[in-house]
This record gives C-alpha cells, sequence and structure tokens, in this order.
C-alpha cells in the first residue's frame, strides 16, 4: 500500500458516521493527499487526519447553503488532478452504493485520469449493526437489497418494481426514504408483503446521536412520525429487524448515557478524549475552536543545552517530529510540565527525567528548583506563558524559548456552535480552547464548563464564566474521571 499518489483521484468511503469505521487504507490517504473534496455527510473526525497544507473542500455545501452542483464536484477533481496534485474524494458510507461514485469514476476514466477506489462500510450495513439487526440470518433472511427510497413511491414515473420489491426473499433496506415512510410501507403492503413484517428505521446510524424507530410494515409510519425520526436514515424491512431487542448491544446503559459532551479541543487531538467518552456512553459533539499550526523553526542542536523542558503534548510532538538523530537527547536533563507532556514523550521513546504532579508552569519552576541550570531550552507554543523563563532566567539560566507551534481559530460550524452550547457538558483541555471557542461562539453560557487545571480555570474566569468541575489530575484522562464523577452525583 502506498500513499496517496500525485494526479491520481481516490473516490474513498468514509464509513457511516463512526470515526472508528474509516478504513486503514481510506486514514492513509487521508493523510498523504494535497486535495480532499468531502461530502456533508462523514465522520468529521476523519478530516482529523489530513495534512494541515492541504486544500480541504466541503462540496457538500456552499457557504452554509445549497450542495455544490456534481458537475462542478466532477471539474474539481479533473482539475485539481490535472495540477498534479492528489486528490481523495470522501463520500459517505461507500462511494459506489448510491454515492454517485460511478459517475465520477466515468469522469475519471474518460479524462485519462488514473483513479483507485477504497470501499467503506454503507449505511444499510453500518446501522443496522449498531442497531442490533442482521442484515442476513440463515432461517431468517438470504438476501439483502438495497433500495433507492428517493423516487415517491406514488408517483407513477417511480422506477421501484414494487411487486418484485414485495416479493424479495430477504431483507429490503431503504436509503433516502424517511420523507416517503408511509408510502413505502404501503405500497409494500399492496403488493403483498405481510403487514405485521418487522420494520426498523434507524437515523444517524453510528454517529453517537444514533436513533431508531421499530414497529412493522402497518405501524411504522405513524412510529417513525410520532419520534420524529429524520434523515439521514435507513428503513430496514425485514423478520431480521425483530431481532434487535435481542441483539441491541449499543444501548446497553453506560456511565455516561444519555449524557453530551462538547469537545473543543483540536480536531487532532480531540480524537481520544472523543473516544475515551464515547465508549462511556457519552453523546459527544466535537466543536473544535482551534488548530495547531506547526511553525517553521530551526532547532538549535540540542546536546549544547544541559536542560531541555516540554510544556506541552503538543510541544512534545513537535520537538520529536524535528529530532532527526535521537542521541541528541542523550545528555540534556528532561522536563516535562505534566504527566500528559510525558506520556507523549515517553510514546517516541523518551522518559522524562522531571514531571511535577501538577501540569501547570509554577509547579514545574518548582520541581527544577533543585536543578542546577546554565543553560536551558523550552520547546513551547508560540503564544505560551512566560513564567518558565522567566524563573530560570531569574536563576542565571541562559534561556532559549524555542516556539514550535501556534494555535489558530478553526472556524466553527454553526451546527457545531448550536450543540455544543446546547450540550450537558463542554470540556476545556486548555486556556486557548476556552478563548477561541468563547471568541467562536459569543458565549459559554449553557453547559457545564470542565476545565482540565487551574490555568484553564483562571481562562474561563477571565471569559466571565465559572467553571464547574476542575480536573484534580490535569490530563484529557483526569477530566474524563472529574466529569465521571460529576455526572454520577447529578444522576
Ligand atoms: N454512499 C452512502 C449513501 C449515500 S445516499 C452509503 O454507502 O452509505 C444518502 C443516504 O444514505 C441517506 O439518505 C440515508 O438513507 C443513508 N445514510 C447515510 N448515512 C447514514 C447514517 N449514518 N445512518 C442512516 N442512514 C444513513
Amino acid at each position: 500500500m502506498s500513499t496517496a499518489v500525485p494526479g491520481t483521484v481516490y473516490l474513498v468511503g468514509a464509513g457511516p458516521g463512526d470515526p472508528g469505521l474509516l478504513t486503514l487504507r481510506a486514514v492513509e490517504l487521508l493523510a498523504s493527499a494535497d486535495v480532499v473534496l468531502h461530502d456533508r455527510l462523514i465522520p468529521l473526525e476523519a478530516l482529523a487526519h489530513v495534512r494541515a497544507d492541504a486544500e480541504v473542500i466541503d462540496v457538500g455545501k456552499k457557504g452554509g447553503g445549497d450542495q455544490v452542483p456534481q458537475d462542478v464536484t466532477e471539474d474539481l477533481l479533473i482539475e485539481r488532478a490535472q495540477a498534479g496534485r492528489s486528490v481523495v474524494r470522501l463520500k459517505g458510507g461507500d462511494p459506489f452504493v448510491f454515492g454517485r461514485g460511478g459517475e465520477e469514476a466515468q469522469r475519471c476514466a474518460s479524462a485519462g485520469i488514473p483513479f483507485e477506489v477504497v470501499p467503506g462500510i454503507t449505511a444499510a450495513v453500518g446501522a443496522a449493526a449498531y442497531a442490533g439487526i442482521p442484515v442476513t440470518q440463515r432461517g431468517v433472511a438470504g438476501a439483502v437489497a438495497f433500495v433507492t427510497g428517493h423516487a415517491d413511491p406514488v408517483n407513477p414515473e417511480n422506477r421501484l418494481d414494487w411487486a418484485a420489491l414485495a416479493a424479495f426473499p430477504g431483507t429490503l433496506v431503504f436509503y433516502m426514504g424517511v420523507r416517503h415512510i408511509a408510502a413505502i410501507a404501503e405500497q409494500l403492503i399492496a403488493s403483498g408483503r405481510p403487514s405485521g413484517q418487522a420494520v426498523a428505521v434507524v437515523q444517524s446510524g453510528t454517529f453517537s446521536g444514533q436513533r431508531e424507530a421499530h414497529g412493522t410494515l402497518a405501524t411504522i409510519a405513524q412510529i417513525a412520525a410520532d419520534a420524529g425520526v429524520q434523515a439521514p436514515a435507513v428503513t430496514i424491512v425485514g423478520d431480521v429487524a425483530a431481532l434487535a431487542p435481542e441483539l441491541s448491544w449499543l444501548t446497553v446503559a453506560r456511565p455516561l448515557t444519555g449524557v453530551s459532551v462538547a469537545v473543543t479541543r483540536a480536531r487532532a487531538q480531540a480524537s481520544e478524549l472523543a473516544a475515551r467518552l464515547r465508549a462511556l456512553g457519552a453523546a459527544v459533539i466535537e466543536a473544535p475552536a482551534i488548530r495547531i499550526e506547526p511553525l517553521d523553526v530551526v532547532v538549535p542542536p540540542l546536546d549544547q543545552f544541559d536542560l531541555i523542558c516540554v510544556t506541552s503534548p503538543n510541544g512534545a510532538e513537535q520537538l520529536l517530529a524535528r529530532v532527526h538523530d535521537a542521541r541528541a537527547l542523550a545528555g540534556p536533563t528532561i522536563a516535562a510540565i505534566g504527566p500528559g507532556t510525558a506520556r507523549t514523550l515517553r510514546e517516541h521513546g523518551v522518559e522524562a527525567d522531571i514531571v511535577p504532579e501538577r501540569a501547570i508552569a509554577e509547579s514545574l519552576v518548582e520541581a527544577l528548583s533543585e536543578v542546577p541550570v546554565k543553560s536551558a531550552l523550552v520547546a513551547r507554543a508560540e503564544d505560551a506563558r512566560d513564567v518558565l523563563p522567566d524563573a530560570l532566567r531569574a536563576r542565571g539560566a541562559e534561556v532559549t524559548v524555542l516556539p514550535l507551534y501556534r494555535t489558530v481559530a478553526e472556524p466553527l460550524e454553526p451546527a457545531a456552535r448550536d450543540a455544543a452550547l446546547a450540550a450537558d457538558y463542554a470540556t476545556f483541555t486548555s486556556a486557548s480552547s476556552a478563548r477561541f471557542f468563547h471568541a467562536a461562539a459569543g458565549t459559554l453560557a449553557g453547559p457545564r464548563l470542565v476545565s482540565i487545571g487551574p490555568v484553564t480555570s483562571e481562562a474561563l474566569r477571565a471569559l466571565g464564566s465559572e467553571p464547574a468541575i476542575e480536573a484534580t489530575v490535569h490530563t484529557p484522562d483526569g477530566l474524563v474521571d472529574a466529569l465521571l464523577a460529576d455526572a454520577a452525583e447529578r444522576r
């Protein structure tokens, strides 16, 4: 398997919604592509894998409104590929299942552009699995059909052969048909499908907000309407749908079931925190307001320092990405600001010598008080506080501050903003995520604010909001533990 090749178009399936259902090939291509054109209905987290300098085009909508027309999308694909760039066309589910991937492949073929197709888990299969419905089952359903429910079923021009569908010996899964559920059910019954047959409608399948409606062909339209089921949803018709009560596994109550949590940290780092919260049952809203932008700096020879301070997990990532000979780190004492940064260093094979319990600069200053320092390097963010360099200088050390990255504002989608403000909790893992989120959202009012530690809490207070919870251990895990304790108390 290779990374994305210049001049090639990759038609990539992003799976139905759960970011864990992206394929390895999809992630590999996203991480290496020059250009990514994506639909609206993809796991947002998929974009976390994209190179910071890649061109990302949302063709799912234009200026928050209409979808980019299909021919314009195809023109973009061809243009970018002809300009010698590697292009990922990221589509929800599978690119060749109701995804117009076939048409895009045809356009590439006729333009002489090399292309590759990366299958994805299609919505029918993903949503059914997450609803506890096997689409085939020995003795129950020996076939499954994917059917478009897009065409108005009572429209005479509708191409669906209802008699054939009603007679189909297996499970029918309708895509794009929520608005027509009543008509679909009626047509199937009228054409001979038993009215008592089980039907499940699964909305936002595999996303954290998955919702379901269960009934029979006779009752499902009313049940789905009462439940307010909306697109995107698949309608699963067949006896297998009756297995859901026995096989449903997603709804087994977990500690954060029914609790919604907004994650405001940079997308590239949000995934671990989001995954942990999801595993605990929370509905996670990713509302990144910041992005990490690596700076183009030259790292001085590291063996000239007797102390290297790393003041954030990002700083650790960025520093070690620039170290080309690990022996340069053999001499200096390495200090990490806290356990989270120490963990990132460890993941890269560096064991910090000094790690204060509390991940704040003041604690690191204290932990260093007994360490003799002549020349120190502080690897950090451009916009970090000067507490540590100032304290080291005051002790007579020569200090080189090495700004490795900066945090910049990430545009906050209106939908993500509203969902985050309506959530039960909003989590803040740094002072800058608090400031940038506040700037983008205009307010912090609504959710219970969860702060990773005192510096972040101070930033929240400066914005006029008192955090409801402050983690005692200043790591993402510590933040989750604090949130869990609060949620348990409030149950
Ligand atoms: N290529 C996609 C389908 C695109 S058509 C795939 O293979 O899944 C869009 C339709 O797919 C929606 O109207 C809905 O019926 C279905 N769909 C997509 N994502 C879904 C999800 N997470 N849950 C339920 N249905 C979904």
